[in-house]
Protein backbone atom coordinates (compact mmCIF):
# COMPACT_ATOMS: atom_id res chain seq x y z
CA UNK A 1 0.00 0.00 0.00
CA UNK A 2 1.00 2.96 -0.83
CA UNK A 3 1.81 5.77 2.35
CA UNK A 4 1.07 9.45 2.12
CA UNK A 5 4.88 10.16 1.65
CA UNK A 6 6.21 7.45 -0.74
CA UNK A 7 3.85 8.31 -3.91
CA UNK A 8 5.36 9.43 -6.81
CA UNK A 9 2.15 11.41 -7.61
CA UNK A 10 0.30 12.81 -4.92
CA UNK A 11 -1.78 15.83 -5.62
CA UNK A 12 0.19 18.78 -4.60
CA UNK A 13 3.70 16.80 -4.65
CA UNK A 14 3.40 16.75 -8.58
CA UNK A 15 3.22 20.83 -7.96
CA UNK A 16 5.73 21.06 -5.41
CA UNK A 17 8.87 19.51 -5.94
CA UNK A 18 11.76 20.44 -4.28
CA UNK A 19 14.05 21.51 -7.30
CA UNK A 20 11.52 23.69 -8.51
CA UNK A 21 10.15 24.90 -5.49
CA UNK A 22 10.59 28.95 -5.39
CA UNK A 23 10.30 28.87 -1.40
CA UNK A 24 13.28 26.13 -1.57
CA UNK A 25 14.77 28.63 -3.66
CA UNK A 26 14.46 31.79 -1.49
CA UNK A 27 15.61 29.23 1.88
CA UNK A 28 18.66 28.54 -0.29
CA UNK A 29 19.48 31.76 -1.37
CA UNK A 30 19.37 31.27 -5.09
CA UNK A 31 16.67 33.87 -5.19
CA UNK A 32 17.79 36.73 -3.25
CA UNK A 33 14.66 38.37 -0.44
CA UNK A 34 15.42 40.09 2.62
CA UNK A 35 14.32 37.65 5.36
CA UNK A 36 12.55 39.50 8.50
CA UNK A 37 13.02 36.39 10.56
CA UNK A 38 15.50 33.52 10.51
CA UNK A 39 16.61 30.71 12.46
CA UNK A 40 17.60 26.87 12.29
CA UNK A 41 14.03 25.52 11.11
CA UNK A 42 12.08 28.47 9.66
CA UNK A 43 12.43 31.81 7.92
CA UNK A 44 9.73 34.78 7.54
CA UNK A 45 9.92 37.30 4.49
CA UNK A 46 7.37 39.60 3.43
CA UNK A 47 4.48 38.19 0.86
CA UNK A 48 5.31 39.94 -2.64
CA UNK A 49 1.56 40.61 -3.32
CA UNK A 50 0.34 42.04 0.21
CA UNK A 51 -3.14 41.35 1.19
CA UNK A 52 -2.70 43.60 4.12
CA UNK A 53 -0.01 46.36 5.46
CA UNK A 54 1.67 43.51 6.99
CA UNK A 55 1.75 40.39 5.46
CA UNK A 56 4.31 37.90 6.07
CA UNK A 57 4.91 34.52 5.61
CA UNK A 58 6.75 32.14 8.23
CA UNK A 59 7.94 29.04 5.46
CA UNK A 60 9.78 25.58 7.47
CA UNK A 61 13.34 25.31 5.86
CA UNK A 62 11.92 21.84 5.69
CA UNK A 63 10.16 20.91 1.78
CA UNK A 64 6.52 19.97 3.29
CA UNK A 65 4.43 20.78 -0.02
CA UNK A 66 1.18 21.38 2.22
CA UNK A 67 0.23 21.22 5.93
CA UNK A 68 -1.77 17.58 4.69
CA UNK A 69 1.62 16.29 4.11
CA UNK A 70 3.09 17.01 7.85
CA UNK A 71 4.05 13.72 8.92
CA UNK A 72 4.40 12.43 13.12
CA UNK A 73 7.83 13.86 13.91
CA UNK A 74 6.54 17.08 12.33
CA UNK A 75 4.51 18.18 15.66
CA UNK A 76 7.51 20.17 17.19
CA UNK A 77 8.18 22.16 13.26
CA UNK A 78 4.33 23.04 13.27
CA UNK A 79 4.43 24.21 16.83
CA UNK A 80 7.29 26.14 16.17
CA UNK A 81 5.94 27.67 12.98
CA UNK A 82 3.15 29.14 15.09
CA UNK A 83 5.67 30.18 18.11
CA UNK A 84 7.53 32.51 15.11
CA UNK A 85 4.24 33.55 13.59
CA UNK A 86 3.61 35.22 17.22
CA UNK A 87 7.14 36.62 17.84
CA UNK A 88 7.07 38.45 14.30
CA UNK A 89 3.94 39.97 14.30
CA UNK A 90 4.77 41.30 17.98
CA UNK A 91 7.99 42.79 15.98
CA UNK A 92 5.96 44.19 14.10
CA UNK A 93 3.72 45.87 15.73
CA UNK A 94 0.28 44.07 15.28
CA UNK A 95 0.24 41.58 17.76
CA UNK A 96 -2.09 43.86 19.70
CA UNK A 97 -4.49 45.09 17.70
CA UNK A 98 -4.70 41.56 16.05
CA UNK A 99 -3.39 39.41 13.53
CA UNK A 100 -5.11 36.42 11.07
CA UNK A 101 -2.69 33.59 10.60
CA UNK A 102 -3.89 31.50 7.48
CA UNK A 103 -2.34 28.17 6.02
CA UNK A 104 -4.21 27.19 3.33
CA UNK A 105 -4.41 22.98 1.68
CA UNK A 106 -4.54 22.46 -1.72
CA UNK A 107 -5.96 24.64 -4.62
CA UNK A 108 -9.73 24.89 -3.21
CA UNK A 109 -8.26 26.93 -0.44
CA UNK A 110 -6.20 28.90 -2.16
CA UNK A 111 -2.77 27.48 -1.89
CA UNK A 112 -0.52 28.26 -4.95
CA UNK A 113 2.68 27.56 -4.03
CA UNK A 114 3.41 24.35 -2.59
CA UNK A 115 6.13 24.35 0.03
CA UNK A 116 3.67 24.77 3.60
CA UNK A 117 3.56 28.04 4.69
CA UNK A 118 1.96 30.46 7.49
CA UNK A 119 0.32 33.97 6.26
CA UNK A 120 0.67 36.17 9.06
CA UNK A 121 -1.43 39.24 8.17
CA UNK A 122 -2.05 42.56 10.52
CA UNK A 123 -2.42 46.03 10.65
CA UNK A 124 -5.74 46.55 9.03
CA UNK A 125 -9.60 45.28 10.48
CA UNK A 126 -10.30 41.79 8.87
CA UNK A 127 -13.74 40.57 8.17
P1 LIG B 1 -0.69 30.53 -1.07
O1 LIG B 1 -1.71 31.11 -1.99
O2 LIG B 1 -1.20 30.23 0.31
O3 LIG B 1 0.05 29.36 -1.69
O4 LIG B 1 0.36 31.68 -0.83
C1 LIG B 1 1.49 31.89 -1.63
C2 LIG B 1 1.93 33.30 -1.36
O5 LIG B 1 3.28 33.42 -1.78
C3 LIG B 1 1.13 34.35 -2.11
O6 LIG B 1 0.52 35.24 -1.18
C4 LIG B 1 2.17 35.05 -2.98
O7 LIG B 1 1.95 36.43 -3.07
C5 LIG B 1 3.45 34.72 -2.25
N1 LIG B 1 4.66 34.70 -3.07
C6 LIG B 1 4.84 34.05 -4.24
N2 LIG B 1 6.10 34.24 -4.69
C7 LIG B 1 6.72 35.01 -3.76
C8 LIG B 1 8.04 35.54 -3.65
N3 LIG B 1 8.98 35.34 -4.59
N4 LIG B 1 8.34 36.31 -2.57
C9 LIG B 1 7.39 36.54 -1.63
N5 LIG B 1 6.13 36.06 -1.67
C10 LIG B 1 5.81 35.30 -2.73
ZN1 LIG C 1 10.12 23.86 -1.11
Amino acid sequence: MRTARSGANLPGEDKGKMEDCIFCKIISGSIPTKMVYEDEQAVVFDDIHPQAPIHLLVVPRKHIPRLMDAAPGDEALLGHLLEVANRVARERGVAEEGYRVVINVNRGAGQVVFHLHLHVMGGRKFA
